[in-house]
Parts: structure tokens; sequence; C-alpha cells
């Protein structure tokens, strides 16, 4: 938690509240095997398990329906968001999808216009398919509320801090509202995981999880997670995840879990590198601005600083010189890798435009404000000195080209 604040920019840590379920996230299934005595749970593969007779399965029959790998990696992240439990999912929009199964026709989602460029398409394809209204509203809007009091939806997504603007929404207000107006409240929790924020105690009813991001930790899986606070919901999500036929594999559950062991130690270096990388950009010639709720001036900062207890591993930044600048920028970088995704102990740079937000139309983009110049970075955990370095030597590059161009 400790970083520098030596450019004067003003950026602090966060205060960190503990959360008591750590310990027990490292220990998921740590020597419990009863066979040999692994230290390590082994894991089950199986994709059927025998019945004692006709009818009388054992607790496991069949992996898509249940697997002993994937409810530990269950039992480890519910326990983590304080939840009852968690449905586990071969990816982020597979879990997306098993909450958008709450809604029925004539029913109302209302999503924020700057979430993940794929829930946005899918609410979108979802609701012209089913037949429910989705409205992408900016939900910092005093608007907003009296729309969602008037129009009562079925579902409030929030995305906090969204995707790639890093915006902030306020958790409690709207878990309230939620519960006020008889709605469901989701929050997606990838950009921070449970390590800095915890929206069940804020008072949310479900939280969805891209694991292939911080909870994996190390870009090798693609997953993700529903945690519910209602056994009800829970019991609902499953039955739909067994339907589906959605569930995650075993061995990405296994990988998941591993990685989940240390996702504490993991994010108190992303945000220290982080801050380094905030005040890296802040106030350079070719910054237009940095997106990060650590900022004073970031008009989300005060609710974070209320609901957050770490600020993450991304920053988002607006380059002055749009898509050309962002070439310049992004060419011969050596620690930040051109790719989607985000999370993972390796530093990777993200052009939102063409790249994750790149299924939203142009209005779309620009009612979101995500723009040309616009660049996401995912901070790693290399040492942060590299990574300064890289930077600085971007940072000169584009501002050569500004200045050639000039
Ligand atoms: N939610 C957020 C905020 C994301 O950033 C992503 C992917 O980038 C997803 C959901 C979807 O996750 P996945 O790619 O694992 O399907």
């Amino acid at each position: 938690m400790s970083a520098r604040s030596s450019n004067g920019v003003g950026v602090k840590p966060i205060r960190r509240k503990g959360t008591g379920t750590i310990t027990r996230a490292v220990r998921t299934g740590i020597a419990t095997d009863t066979a040999y005595g692994s230290v390590v749970p082994p894991i089950y593969l199986s994709a059927n398990y025998a019945f004692a007779a006709p009818g009388i399965p054992g607790r496991y029959d069949y992996s898509r329906t249940a697997n002993p790998t994937r409810d530990q990696l269950a039992d480890a992240i519910a326990g983590l968001e304080h939840g009852t439990g968690a449905v586990i999912t071969a990816s982020g929009m597979a879990a997306v999808m098993l909450a958008t199964k709450l809604l029925s026709r004539g029913d109302l989602l209302l999503a924020p216009h700057d979430c993940y460029g794929g829930c946005h398409r899918l609410f979108l394809a979802e609701s012209e398919r089913v037949g429910f209204d989705v409205e992408f509203v900016d939900q910092r809007l005093p608007e907003t509320v009296q729309l969602a009091r008037e129009r009562r939806p079925r579902i409030i997504w929030i995305e906090t801090p969204s995707n790639p603007l890093l915006r902030v929404t306020d958790i409690d207000a709207w878990a309230r509202l939620a519960r006020e107006i008889g709605a469901v409240s989701v929050v997606d929790n990838t950009f921070l995981s449970p390590a800095n924020q915890l929206p069940l105690e804020l008072g949310a009813d479900l939280v969805v999880h891209s694991t292939t991001k911080l909870l994996n930790g190390h870009s090798d899986v693609v997953g993700g997670a529903v945690v519910a606070r209602d056994p009800a919901l829970l019991e609902t999500l499953g039955w739909w995840s067994n339907c589906l036929g959605v569930a995650g594999a075993p061995f990405d559950a296994y990988l998941t879990l591993r990685g989940i062991r240390t996702l504490e130690a993991r994010t108190r270096i992303h945000e220290a590198n982080a801050i380094r990388v905030v005040e890296t950009l802040c106030g350079h010639s070719v910054v237009e601005r940095v997106h990060h709720p650590s900022l004073p001036g970031h008009p989300g900062h005060e609710i974070a600083m209320k609901q957050q207890s770490g600020w993450g591993s991304l920053v988002s930044v607006d380059l002055e010189g749009g898509r050309q600048a962002v070439d310049a920028f992004v060419s011969g970088l050596r620690y930040f890798t051109l790719a989607e995704s985000l999370g993972g102990v390796e530093s990777l740079i993200t052009h939102p435009a063409t790249m994750t937000h790149a299924s939203m139309d142009e209005a779309a983009q620009r009612a979101a404000g995500i723009g040309e110049g616009l660049l996401r970075l995912s901070i790693g955990i290399e040492d942060v000195e590299d990574l300064v370095t890289d930077l600085e030597q971007a940072l000169k590059r584009t501002e050569e080209f500004i200045y050639q161009r000039l």
C-alpha cells in the first residue's frame, strides 16, 4: 500500500478495510484430501460419477450440474464476496447472461451507458430477442434516479469503476433504490475484485465477475462467476447454468483457485504500481486527461473513498492528437502488450474504440465518452521502475510526433 506521491499529483493510497475472508480463500481445499493427504486439493476432471443404485446418485452425478473442483472455487469466491454461494461459468459473459435470465418480456433493464462493450452487445441482442427493454443511462445523473422510480426496472446493472473510463457509481444508493422499487441490483465487480470492493455488503443482490481478470490474475483462463446473497436467487441461477450448460470447466476452476490464493498479495503491488503510473502520466504535455478515481479531481473520488478499499490496477488516459498520437504512443512500448483483457500480472494496453468497445456503434461510443485518443492501461506487477521508464519514453515519442506535425 505504500506509494509515493512524488510529483505533487496528490495520489494517496486508499484505506484498506479488513475483509476477514482472505485466509479462507487462500486455504480453500488445502489439506482436505482424504485419499493421499495431498496439500493442494486434487482436480476432478471426471464428467460423471457412479450411482449407488438406479436413482441413487452420490454427492455428484454429472459435471455440468456440479463438480467438486468447481464447487471449491465457488466456495472461495462466495466467501471473498460475502455471499451465500456462487455459480461458476465458462466466461464472464456467461455469468452476465445468467443474470439476464431473470428478465422476462416487458421488463426493463437499466444499464450504464459505459458498461463493458460485450455487456452492451448482449443486453441489446437479448432485449430484442426476449422482448425486454434496455435503457443505457448515466447513473450519476439525478434524472436517471427519477427514471428508475418511474419505470421500475427489474434489474439495475452497475459496473463500478466502469470500463474503460473508470466512472464510479454509488452502490449503496442504487442498491437502496433497487430495494425500494423491487428491482434486483447487480454489480459487475470485475474491475476491482473483492479485495477492493464488496458490493453485497453495500446492499447489492448479485455480483458478477469475469474471473478471466483479477481473480485468476494470470491471463490463462477465461471464466466467470455470479455470487448471490439470497439462496433463492442463487438456486435460480444455478438451475439456468445447468439447463444452458454454461458451467466452467474443472481445469479452469483449478487454475482460478490457484490464482485466488495470491489475489490479496497481487492487489497490493498492482495498486502501488498503478499509482506511480498515474503520477507519471499526470501533467504531461501530450496527456489531455488521466481517468483514475484516486485523483482528487475525479468526479467519483469521494464515492470511491467510501465504497472501495483500494484503487485497483486500471488507469485510462486521453492523449492529445487522437488516433495518430495513440499509434505513436503504443508502438515500441516494451512492457505494455497491446491486447484485450486486464487484471493479469503482466501490463497491457488497450485502445477501447477499436478493441474492447468496437461492438458499440459510434454514437454509443460517443455517449460513453470513448474517443479515438483514449487508451486503457492494465498495470501489472512488474518492477515499477521499468514500467515508468517505458511510459516516459512513449510520452517523449508522442510529444516529438505531435511537435513534428505542428
Ligand atoms: N465484465 C467486464 C467489466 C469485462 O471487462 C469483461 C471482459 O472484458 C466481461 C464482463 C466479460 O468477461 P469475459 O471476457 O470473461 O467473458
